[in-house]
């Protein structure tokens, strides 16, 4: 028996494409696992988590909606810990309040409010993004390491109307000084564009990046991304939640690149495939920049390579029939 069979905790969101992993490692790592939906009856949002290895016997799905009130009270009590990984992933939203903010920041402070009710949560892991680290107004270069220290500035992204970064970041600060009078630990993960296999059916947000420049889009974004794979960004949610010392928030960037680069990666590695060598415009390419790795390194992330990490969603879009070559 593994030492954490008994031990209980709740991973919000379940369904989607980062939490499906989070599921799987927590269910392999013995613990039980109460996964919440907004639609338990839809087998696309559950079939993939009833058939995981130990889903049978440890796998619990509760109905939960980041915008109802006290939906998720009954859940977190008799969690140890918490992953609140729920959050809606659209880079391009016509109503941002209702599709972004709110449930970005509203859901959060409806899920830390049922842990702080609760009787038995010790720990929340929130998973933020490198959206809520970037956009601090200073100028991002090869040389310049951007870490945990920098904080995006919600003014400077309501500027830019980059309203997904916008809900991210208004939801970690509101995240950030919840629980100083409980007796509950935060810790948060910045993860950056993630790429790998998809363990859920429907295609999500960062995985359709990829699809898009490998389903012959005639050009691609003049855009820079930290890229991390799936598998990393899982491991480290369930290290922040084993590793006692764990605290503040972590970076996960295997690499910056800009599509430019990912279009390369991707022609060489399937010459097959028409991948545009055409950028969206004619301006210079959006500089890349790096992001430190050293904090991430204490949660024990191996940092699997962009290029595995690429194939791994080529041949996983391939797969669930998204693509056919
Ligand atoms: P995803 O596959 O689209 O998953 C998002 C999840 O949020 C879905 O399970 C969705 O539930 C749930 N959700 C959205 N609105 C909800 C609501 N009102 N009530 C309850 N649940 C709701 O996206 P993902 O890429 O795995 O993202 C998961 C988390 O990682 C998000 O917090 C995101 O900001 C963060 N993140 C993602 C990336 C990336 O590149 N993928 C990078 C950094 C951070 P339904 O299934 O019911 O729609």
């Amino acid at each position: 028996m593994s030492s954490n069979s008994g031990k209980v905790v709740c991973v919000t969101g379940a369904s989607g494409y980062i939490a499906s992993w989070i599921v799987k490692f927590l269910l392999q790592r013995g613990y039980t696992v109460r996964a919440t939906v907004r639609d338990p009856s839809n087998p696309e949002k559950v079939d993939h988590l009833l058939k995981l290895d130990g889903a049978k016997e440890r796998l619990h799905l509760f109905k939960a909606d980041l915008l109802q009130e006290g939906s998720f009270d009954s859940v977190v009590e008799g969690c140890d810990g918490v992953f609140h990984t729920a959050s809606p992933v659209h880079f391009a939203a016509k109503d941002p309040q209702s599709q972004l903010i709110d449930p970005a920041v509203k859901g959060t402070l409806n899920v830390f409010k049922s842990c702080a009710k609760s009787t038995s949560v010790k720990r929340v892991v929130l998973t933020s993004s490198v959206a809520a680290v970037l956009y601090n107004g200073r100028p991002r270069t090869p040389e310049v390491v951007v870490d945990e220290t920098w904080f995006s500035d919600p003014n400077i992204l309501r500027g830019l109307e980059r309203w997904y970064a916008f809900s991210k970041t208004v939801a970690e600060d509101a995240a950030r000084n919840f629980f100083s009078e409980y007796d509950i630990k935060l810790v948060i993960i910045n993860p950056a564009m993630c790429v790998g296999p998809l363990l859920q059916p429907e295609l999500n947000a960062s995985s359709a990046s990829i699809l898009n420049l490998i389903n012959g889009s005639p050009t691609f974004p003049n855009t820079t991304f930290g890229w991390i794979n799936v598998k990393d960004v899982a491991n480290a949610h369930v290290q922040a939640y084993e590793i006692a010392s764990a605290s503040g928030r972590y970076c996960l960037a295997e690499r910056v690149a800009h599509f430019s680069e990912i279009a390369k990666i991707l022609r060489d590695m399937y010459p097959t495939l028409q991948i545009s060598d055409k950028c969206e415009d004619d301006e210079p390419f959006m500089p890349t920049f790096q992001v430190s790795k050293e904090k991430a390194k204490s949660l024990g992330i191996e940092f699997i390579p962009l290029e595995v990490s690429l194939r791994e969603t080529v041949e996983s879009l391939k797969e669930k029939k998204f693509v056919d070559f």
